[in-house]
């Protein structure tokens, strides 16, 4: 559930017009719901009531400050996977004991940053990670608080790029080599073992491979448990789902997931931390675009927009779908017309949908993305040297630029010019 729906004949965002916004801001830009945001991050919160819990919020699916000042407020902590992203996530206010630290490649600069300014719990990845670890911890004089991130060699069932927990994928540490690797940490002066990390995938739609991995992390607490190790923390991962095409799928919903965790790990008196990202912001956000052009092709017409794969490249990298609506709520029963729908970028990968049933369309008209509000404005680049385009977040009645739109001045004077030219 959201709160972009249409009312007397147009789309609101929450009580805004959308087209109150875009005539202030122009178009394209990102709009996100602040009642959707913190709705999905009660969803969890409360799914997880049971038990001892904190939801860290993936900040990497959409990291405004004035979104991570917003689930912050309400008392998420944060999952990071940067040094940005850490300094970000204290910047809007989270506690370093409320951030968690992962990603396969942090930087001996990243480790030391995160250890100064506080941090819940390193999720390692790797042997050399954990010998680096050590080596800054120890040179600071800290105990750095870890979990190890076991691959439980699970199939995701999602779309390959972020399918993350097969044996061939980069991430954690296979689970049968897990005794050993925790025997290691063990022995490291600057290291404390506090926990199990286990992250699968993204966009999972299926509560099943989640049961298999959990599962196998409850087997293997135990025997780290019988080994003498304290596992007191166990990390779930995000990856939860959002229907993304409303006519047609059903994910799992937050408190079935809350239900299945505590099913297979609520019996080892654990801490349990989960780090959901996209079902958090996913829904909370639609881009707003307009047509510039209706171009009739050969046995196709094609709607070209100000928005662009820059903008919004999950469709170009993932082949996702988003479903496109028009912001004047169509009269019932008008019919419907198929639309290529593309950027204006000179690529063939700026095509956001093919064949795309959509009621008729006009230059001027605004059409808005749904679900765009995960790995959409951070995903988003210059290419093309078209702006980075504006976020704006709704609250009531009210809404505010979160992060305008760079004038080309800006742009071009973030270059600098090598003095011999
Ligand atoms: C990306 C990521 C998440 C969030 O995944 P979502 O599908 O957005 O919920 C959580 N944890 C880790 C380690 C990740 O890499």
């Amino acid at each position: 559930m959201d709160h972009f729906m249409y009312q007397n004949g147009s789309l609101y965002a929450e009580d805004v017009p959308v087209t109150d916004i875009a005539a202030r801001v122009g178009t394209p830009f990102y709009l996100y719901s602040t009642a959707t945001l913190l709705r999905h991050y009660k969803l969890f919160d409360e799914a997880l009531a049971g038990m001892d819990h904190l939801v860290c919020y993936a900040m990497k699916a959409a990291s405004n400050q004035a979104i991570l000042m917003t689930l912050a407020q309400a008392g998420a902590g944060m999952d990071v996977v940067s040094m940005g992203e850490y300094l970000r996530a204290r910047a809007a206010g989270v506690p370093g004991d409320k951030i968690v630290f992962s990603g396969v490649g942090k930087t001996a600069e990243e480790i030391r940053t995160a250890l100064e300014g506080g941090i819940r719990q390193f999720n390692l990845e790797s042997e050399p990670e954990m010998v680096a670890l050590n080596a800054v911890a120890k040179s600071m004089g800290k105990v750095a608080p870890v979990t190890i991130r076991v691959n439980p060699d699970v199939d995701a069932k999602t779309h390959a790029k972020i399918a993350t927990g097969k044996s061939e994928n980069k991430f954690g540490i296979p689970i049968s080599r897990a005794r050993e690797v925790y025997r290691q940490a063990a022995e490291m002066e600057a290291i404390e073992v506090v926990g199990i990390d286990v992250h699968i995938g993204s966009q999972l739609t299926d509560l099943a491979p989640f049961e298999l991995a959990y599962t196998k992390v409850a087997e293997l607490t135990a025997i780290l448990r019988a080994d003498g190790h304290d596992i007191r923390r166990l990390d779930l991962g995000g990856g939860l789902g959002i229907p993304y095409e409303r006519s047609n799928s059903a994910p799992p919903l937050p408190l079935d997931y809350g239900a299945m965790i505590q099913r297979t790990v609520g019996h080892l008196g654990c801490e349990i931390e989960i780090e959901p990202g996209r079902l958090i912001a996913g829904n909370a956000g639609i881009m707003v675009a307009r047509v510039i052009y209706v171009k009739s092709g050969e046995g196709r017409d094609f709607l070209i927009i100000d928005g662009a794969m820059n903008d919004l490249i999950r469709p170009a990298m993932y082949d996702a779908h988003h479903d496109i609506i028009p912001v004047i709520e169509p009269t019932p029963g008008t019919e419907q017309h198929p639309y290529d729908i593309v950027g204006p970028v000179c690529e063939s990968g700026d095509t956001f949908a093919k064949q795309r049933s959509m009621v008729p369309l006009f230059a001027g008209d605004l059409i808005a993305f749904r679900s765009a509000g995960a790995y959409g404005a951070v995903m988003a680049s210059e290419y093309n040297t078209r702006p980075l385009i504006p976020e704006v977040l709704v609250n009531g009645d009210q809404f505010a630029v979160i992060r305008p739109r760079p004038t080309f001045d800006e742009m071009i004077n973030r270059d600098t010019i090598p003095e011999w030219l």
